[in-house]
């Protein structure tokens, strides 16, 4: 039995999406279980502590969940920015994607999740070439993760790449692992003929996995939709079933009223990216009008070709701001909405709002401990408004994931980071030599 204490924080349980703060409590996990989260006075403890943390002056809180991301594309960071979505992935992206080894996939996650795992991000959606090599890292370094192989229709390894696919989800959904939660991923509506989306679905329903899609993200997509399906990207994939499955939809930028009610009453996730709208200009999501409808709004950075980092606190920063100008409304996606979907919303979105998302008894224990001593957090006058205005990823002292400490006081306990950066830098020169 492993037992880990928190004690002397500031909690931000988040449960039921909640942002009170509780100053003096305490949280105890046994084998990465949650046993208690409360005052110290009220604690039965369940034994000695084998790992314990004083978060004295500290805040604890749930870890970000990132809804949305292609883990390994940190090897793209920086390697063209300042083009249209089309020219950018035709002539620069997937030319050197083809190339890809099972190396490059493997550094260039582990520099991803050690990013994100810095930065306070326990979980993660991903969507990415060679999924087995992924989660490989992912379970090296200690993250939570969501993985899928992207199901392209239109490549001429089509049918190798959806077997693929099946195989890796079939087999990681029969383990049933604690941390790695596999999902399906056909690309995107322009990119997989109906058949194979209807085949994705039955697979999904039969295997009890949700899928992880792209949809709505820009105005060409719309086009492409009504010529193709004479609907809207959203009503187009409710009339094909698509959302018989649980379903994950990363972007949504381009909805009408229909489109967002589709969303709210059939329970589709939506992973907002608004660093990756804007860098793109695909546009501005109505998150506000689907929050405002009860859907499971969180948020994603996408990968960083397009974004270029992993920072969820950024993005929930960039969603509240970017509300404010799409509504011309100072008052839409306040502080407390950005925060919820950077925790429980995004475990919604992902579907693993019983698992993680909150700091609850018998949830497992994904959680931060974010330093508040940075001249930048006073005043006190309100800590959730410091953390989505004013906060840095990098006031981020301790990261755990499934009670396991994955950072300790900044430093990562799982990977050695020189060596993850300098195998990354050399996957990176050879793929663009
Ligand atoms: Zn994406």
């Amino acid at each position: 039995m492993a037992i880990l204490r928190i004690d002397g924080a500031h909690i931000l349980t988040m449960a039921n999406g909640n942002t009170d703060i509780h100053d003096g409590w305490t949280l105890e996990a046994v084998d990465g279980e949650i046993t208690y989260v409360g005052p110290l006075e009220d604690l039965d403890p369940a034994g000695d502590p084998d790992e314990s943390i004083d978060a004295s002056g500290c805040l604890v809180m749930p870890g970000f969940v990132n809804a949305h991301t292609h883990t390994a594309m940190t090897l793209f960071r920086g390697s063209a920015g300042d083009m249209e979505l089309q020219p950018w992935l035709e002539e620069k992206i997937w030319p050197i994607e083809a190339r890809l080894t099972d190396d490059d996939v493997y550094w260039g996650s582990m520099l991803g999740f050690a990013e994100m795992l810095l930065a306070g991000v326990t979980c993660v959606n991903d969507m990415y070439y060679l999924p087995r090599v992924g989660t490989r890292a992912a379970m090296d370094c200690g993250i939570r993760m969501c993985p899928s192989g992207v199901i392209l229709g239109i490549v001429p390894n089509a049918e190798d790449m959806l077997a693929e696919a099946l195989q890796f989800t079939a087999e990681f959904a029969a383990r049933d692992d604690l941390c790695i939660h596999p999902m399906l991923a056909p690309h995107a509506p322009y990119t997989c003929p109906r058949e194979l989306l209807e085949q994705v679905v039955e697979t999904a329903v039969e295997m009890h996995v949700p899928i992880h899609i792209h949809l709505a993200e820009t105005e060409d997509n719309v086009r492409w939709s009504l010529d193709n399906y004479g609907a809207r990207p959203v009503q187009a994939m409710e009339r094909i079933g698509l959302f018989d499955a649980r379903v994950c939809a990363a972007h949504c930028v381009h909805l009408d009223e229909t489109d967002i009610e589709i969303i709210a009453e059939r329970g589709v996730g939506v992973a907002h990216c608004p660093g990756s709208n804007l860098k793109l200009a695909s546009g501005m999501a109505p998150s506000q009008s689907l929050v405002q409808r009860g859907a499971h709004v969180g948020l994603g950075t996408d990968g960083c070709g397009s974004n270029n980092n992993l920072d969820l606190l950024e993005e929930a920063r960039l969603a509240a701001l970017i509300s404010k100008v799409r509504e011309d409304d100072p008052t839409a996606v306040p502080a407390e909405t950005a925060l919820c979907m950077a925790t429980l919303g995004g475990a919604r979105a992902v579907f693993l709002d019983d698992c993680v998302g909150s700091l609850e008894v018998g949830k497992r224990c994904d959680c931060i401990v974010v330093d508040l001593d940075a001249p930048h957090l006073f005043p006190r006058h309100s800590l959730v408004s410091h953390l989505i205005y004013s906060a840095h990823a990098s006031d981020v002292r301790d990261t755990i994931v499934d009670g396991r400490v994955v950072v300790r006081n900044r430093v990562l306990q799982t990977l050695d980071l020189d060596e993850t950066v300098a195998r990354a830098q050399e996957s990176a020169e050879r793929l663009f030599a």
